[in-house]
């Protein structure tokens, strides 16, 4: 039983998890005008939301499963993303290979077909057959034709994290490092108890719970809330492997393997190739997920059937893993699982006190479902705000003029910093870059250079206004410095960090 003393706060909505449909609920909460607290008990996005492929897209393979509506959603919101945030969501071409031995080439054109009519293309090309030209296709010789289609790519912790600032700037609370330990329903009150990472227990009332914990979804609603899960829960993981460069042009490819599933081979960051994912039943601890050893034979397999440049497993650079929190439909096959979100809702005996709990949903459809939950919680606050997320940009692009113009000015106003550095803000902070150069006009000002194009302004920035508590946190969810950076680089950050927290204390 939750003791009722040391109550603090009163909120309308209280969010467990700060993962992409986490923020994003309460990003459209918060904007209706509802008292909102999200806790995440790791860091924002921490989780299966910085572990993805980083595609916002349709999924042309849901298309065979008959995942209709899934598709026709996701379709529609590569448009919306687009226009939201700009600076993190990009058209990205992908070139499908044919082999007429894998799937039948019109079968393919059937299924893009649908892809390029199921929903309002704005800014999206159509698909189109094309022939590879052998001077310049990496793909092996016997490889000489295929299909290209439109979809985008996204920093998928950054949209977290954007959506979360939205969230504050909207009046949300947000709270990291801070676990949700027990929810109980009182007369009239959800009493929700959080603890934070330094044993810090805190206690507010809320008249709504939003279980937005991916792959604890159903532990929370039995050992924190005491019910039962509607769903059981199936937790597929899915790894990526990163490896040099393997072709220099802007587009992904998109590979069909023997075993029906398709995997995807990215441009990453100028400099990689990104190749995922896979499709693994998982029965573990969800907090320590990390790829096997077969996953990446697998992934190399896969990638060395089709390209010409071949690599062995020491070359990889890098991996990551997640989990696929889904609900159980009884397929054996965890590839063939839908991929379609459910949102579940239980109240109380008076039709009160609502838990709404996901399961499943991508990072593609954050925003629509956040919309489903919002238009579901409306019979429980009728004086809330209409929807509003489908036409307002999330911070950082606002009076947006496409990345050129931006590096261009990032660029006049600081001549001493490289290209490729105005590039890297213009790309994660959009028009906010302005709020972490703070009027600086030579690089002095950045203060100290703590490695080569990290300088203390924006660390300064990522802890002050993005939740950054660590040099994990800075290195792989808030940028992407951690595939660049060595034990040095990282010690002084840390150090610097440390630095950073001992002046908050003695303040
Ligand atoms: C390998 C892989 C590739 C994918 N690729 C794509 C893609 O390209 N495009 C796409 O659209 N989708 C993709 N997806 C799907 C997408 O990544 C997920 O659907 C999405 O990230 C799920 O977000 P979430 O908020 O539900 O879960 P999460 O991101 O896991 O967030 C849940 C959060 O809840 C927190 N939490 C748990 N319990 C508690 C508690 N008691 N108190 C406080 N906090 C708690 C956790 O710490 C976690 O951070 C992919 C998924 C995987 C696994």
């Amino acid at each position: 039983m939750l003791e009722e003393h040391g109550v603090v706060e009163k909120y309308d909505v209280v969010v467990i998890g700060g993962g992409i449909n986490g923020v994003g609920i309460a990003t459209d909460a918060s904007g209706r005008g509802l008292r909102v607290l999200l806790c995440e008990k790791d860091d924002l996005a921490q989780h299966t939301s910085s572990s993805s492929s980083k595609l916002i897209h349709g999924g042309l393979r849901y298309l065979e499963q008959g995942a209709f509506r899934l598709v026709h959603e996701s379709l529609a919101e590569r448009e919306v993303l687009l226009m939201k945030a700009p600076h993190l969501v990009h058209p990205m071409r992908f070139v499908l290979p044919h082999q007429p031995h894998l799937r039948p080439a019109w079968l393919i054109r059937i299924g893009l077909f649908c892809y390029d009519y199921l929903s309002r293309r704005k800014t999206l090309a159509k698909s189109r057959f094309i022939r590879f030209d052998p001077k310049t296709n990496p793909l092996k010789a016997e490889i000489v034709q295929g299909f290209e289609y439109a979809d985008c790519c996204v920093d998928d912790a950054r949209l977290v994290v954007l959506n979360a600032v939205q969230a504050r700037e909207n009046g949300a609370d947000i709270l990291t490092a801070t676990k949700c330990i027990a929810a109980e329903r009182k007369a009239g009150y959800w009493l929700v108890r959080l603890e934070n990472n330094k044993k810090q227990i805190v206690e507010v009332k809320c008249k709504a719970l939003i279980n937005a914990a991916g792959p604890w979804v159903a532990k929370v609603i039995e050992d924190q809330i005491k019910e039962n899960s509607p769903y059981s829960l199936r937790l597929v993981q899915g790894s990526h492997i990163i490896l040099p460069q393997i072709y220099t042009e802007n587009h992904a490819f998109i590979f069909q393997n023997i075993d029906q599933r398709v995997i995807f081979a990215i441009p990453y960051l100028n400099k990689y190739t990104l190749i995922g994912t896979t499709d693994r039943e998982y029965f573990a601890d969800p907090d320590h997920v990390e790829i096997h050893k077969d996953e990446t034979l697998y992934l190399l397999d896969v990638s060395n059937r089709y390209f010409r440049k071949q690599h062995e497993a020491d070359q990889v650079i890098h991996s990551f893993s997640g989990l696929r929190a889904l609900a159980d439909d009884a397929h054996l096959q965890p590839s063939t699982i839908t991929r379609d979100y459910k949102i579940t809702l239980s109240i109380d005996q008076d039709r009160q006190l609502p838990l709404f709990s996901i399961f499943g949903g991508k990072l593609t459809t954050y925003r629509k479902l956040s919309e489903q939950v919002l238009t579901q919680l409306g019979e429980f606050f009728p004086q809330m705000g209409p929807s509003w997320t489908e036409h307002q940009v999330l911070p950082g692009a606002e009076q947006w003029n496409g990345v050129e113009d931006l590096v261009y000015q990032i660029c006049q106003q600081l001549p001493q910093i490289s290209p490729q550095l105005a590039k890297r803000w213009a790309l994660s902070y959009g028009t906010r870059i302005w709020q972490i150069l703070h009027g600086a006009s030579n690089s002095i000002e950045l203060g100290a250079m703590l490695a080569p194009d990290l300088y203390a302004a924006e660390v300064d920035y990522l802890v002050a206004y993005e939740w950054a508590k660590n040099s994990e946190d800075i290195l792989w969810r808030r940028t992407k410095l951690g595939l660049q950076f060595g034990p040095v680089e990282i010690a002084r950050l840390d150090h610097y960090l440390a630095s950073l927290s001992s002046e908050t204390e003695q303040n």
